[in-house]
């Protein structure tokens, strides 16, 4: 089976669907108009199906080892990371002052989910390294930046992020490492973080953490932690890897999939870092890398999704089996049942991606113009980007298994290896449970509205639509009444275990809304088209499920407790 990048799809979102024109409108991004958006995913797919699609079974079947302390990788990686460092797509929207192309968040989430469905293990070294960019051009010193930026940017270098310990995982307040001035204006960080992604390779000069860590007047919790960039070679005057820094890689991960992504246990034995951002105020640094990295997640489950898609769609299209009146091939892609599991597929990856491509144009509104509705747009949107598009990678890839029936479960076919290797991905960067939280808490903290001018615009629309296509405005145009009514409800909860018992289902809710949204917008802009057939299928089949999850949101905490943890056990 041959991958090909959706280069066409994602061009569609763009130009009919999300409203990119308005980003490329902007004094910021001027340069990245339509038609140089369009030649960026074109050569960023040939990238895909050229150099990192053939990679995928290597890293599944040869995975990343650890060989006297270093790690070795997979056949090939290190030849990909060069292709996707010397294209530039590692710093592709980093500061053009240190060597980056300055491109939009949107592009960047274009071809992050491009490369994830090609080879998702070695996506995640350029995710890493990009969360770091960022983090360190909004927070670091000047000389820092100076020194790794560029070093970052080009790809001659890696970035990590360490929060994660045995006792602080979902917990990030709860971290024991510790730092400790040296009087020079460096720190000793020494602890032991878990489950680093790319925590090393042997591909790249050096291999720069951000790690979390207190220093002796940190107090406990969130509010005393601060944030390190500790490198594995400490830079000599000229700026090259000189001395190795006290760290080392103790192990690595056996994991269910991602077996190309090195995931490491490492130890800091009094290692040299630096400061990046205040004393304290780790945790608001790390954010940037969180919330890049959050929509570069989300990103990597719509791109596995795609990937599971097509490798199910050609099996689908071959395999002979049973007889169907009137069927024209002969193949189980005739079987009403079949039809139903790729439809499904193909019109969920639409509605994920269009939301992560939403989420992004929302970030780079709000960074070319500063507006605060945008950046509270981006706000709401990142935690469904996330968790929705993780959610879709999972179910699409096991979707995509079934459609496989026992050959699915042949490794050979590589259908299970999209499983697998997805799953994790709606566990790391904050859990999806954590995700709906935030969205029912932090990101409600407005009383609710910025989730209401959405609901507002998605009305507008169904406004729009009812005259030309009122079998579908009219569904949709209901669906945002009830996510309206829940939304109200939601924010009139106090007790926060109310919103929280729905807070999963209240982000699916959301999701599914949104989704019947953008499908509309879809069909409007290519009414007569397979699009707007695609658009039906989910309006009559997928938006429906959003009146249960509404529904369980609006039943509070109550019962939810109702047997005890002995009750459980019994
Ligand atoms: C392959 C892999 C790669 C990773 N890469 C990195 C990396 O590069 N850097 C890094 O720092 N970390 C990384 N992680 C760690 C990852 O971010 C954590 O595993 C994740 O945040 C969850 O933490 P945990 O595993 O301790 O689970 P726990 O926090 O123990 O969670 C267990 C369950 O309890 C739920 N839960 C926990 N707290 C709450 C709460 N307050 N309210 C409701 N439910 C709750 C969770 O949703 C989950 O379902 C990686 C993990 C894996 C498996």
């Amino acid at each position: 089976m041959t991958y090909r990048a959706p280069v066409s799809d994602i061009r569609f979102l763009l130009d009919h669907v999300v409203g990119y024109d308005q980003v490329a409108a902007t004094e910021r991004f001027a340069e990245a108009d339509a038609d140089v958006a369009a030649a960026i995913l074109t050569e960023a797919g040939k990238l895909c199906d050229e150099v990192m699609a053939p990679l995928q079974r290597n890293g599944d079947l040869e995975p990343a080892r650890l060989e006297n302390g270093v790690v070795r990788t997979s056949p090939g990686f290190a030849e990909g990371w060069a292709a996707i460092a010397e294209g530039g797509w590692v710093g592709m929207s980093g500061d053009q002052d240190y060597g980056g192309m300055g491109l939009p968040m949107t592009l960047a989430a274009a071809v992050n989910d491009m490369m994830s469905g090609a080879c998702l293990s070695l996506q995640l070294a350029p995710l890493m390294t990009q969360g770091q960019i960022e983090a360190l051009e909004h927070h670091a010193s000047d000389a820092l930046k100076e020194l790794y930026l560029p070093k970052l940017i080009s790809g001659e270098w890696t970035g990590t992020m360490n929060l994660t310990e045995p006792q602080a995982g979902s917990d990030v307040g709860a971290l024991a490492s510790k730092a400790e001035p040296n009087g020079d204006g460096t720190y000793a960080i020494t602890g032991q973080k878990i489950f680093i992604s790319w925590g090393d390779n042997d591909f790249t000069g050096n291999v720069c953490h951000l790690v979390l860590a207190r220093l002796p007047d940190g107090v406990p919790g969130t509010k005393g932690i601060s944030l390190f960039l500790v490198p594995k070679y400490l830079p000599d005057e000229a700026g090259n890897p000189g001395k190795a820094n006290s760290l080392k890689v103790v192990s690595l991960e056996h994991k269910l999939g991602l077996h190309g992504s090195p995931t490491c246990v490492m130890q800091y034995d009094g290692a040299t870092g630096w400061l990046v951002g205040p004393e304290h105020g780790g945790m608001a640094a790390m954010f940037t890398m969180m919330n890049n990295a959050r929509l570069g997640v989300g990103c990597q489950g719509i791109g596995a999704a795609e990937g599971a898609y097509q490798h199910a769609l050609a099996f689908a299209l071959e395999r002979k089996q049973g007889k169907t009146a009137g069927a024209e091939t002969g193949t189980i892609i005739e079987h009403a049942d079949v039809r139903r599991m790729v439809m499904t597929m193909k019109a969920e990856i639409f509605t994920a991606r269009a939301i992560a491509l939403a989420c992004a144009v929302a970030i780079d509104m709000g960074n070319a113009s500063d507006d605060a509705e945008w950046k509270s747009r981006a706000a709401l949107l990142t935690p469904i980007a996330k968790a929705f598009g993780t959610d879709i990678g999972n179910e699409v890839s096991q979707m995509g298994l079934q459609v496989h029936g026992g050959m699915g479960v042949i490794e050979e076919t590589g259908a299970a290896q999209y499983a697998r290797d997805v799953r994790v991905t709606a566990i790391y960067e904050g859990t999806n449970g954590i995700q709906a939280m935030d969205l029912v808490a932090r990101k409600m903290m407005d009383g609710g509205d910025a989730a209401m001018r959405l609901i507002d615009e998605m009305q507008a629309q169904a406004e729009k639509a009812r005259a030309t296509l009122p079998e579908l405005a009219e569904p949709v145009w209901d669906a945002t009444e009830t996510l309206r009514e829940t939304t109200e409800w939601l924010v009139e909860q106090s007790d926060m275990t109310d919103r929280f018992a729905g807070a999963v289902p209240y982000l699916r809710g959301f999701a599914r809304v949104l989704g019947g949204h953008y499908h509309l917008a879809a069909a409007m802009a290519a009414p007569d088209s397979p699009r707007a057939a695609l658009a039906r299928f989910y309006i009559a089949r997928l938006l429906p499920e959003h009146g249960g999850q509404l529904a369980h949101v609006r039943a509070g905490a109550e019962g939810l407790f109702a047997l005890g943890v002995d009750d459980l056990a019994a």
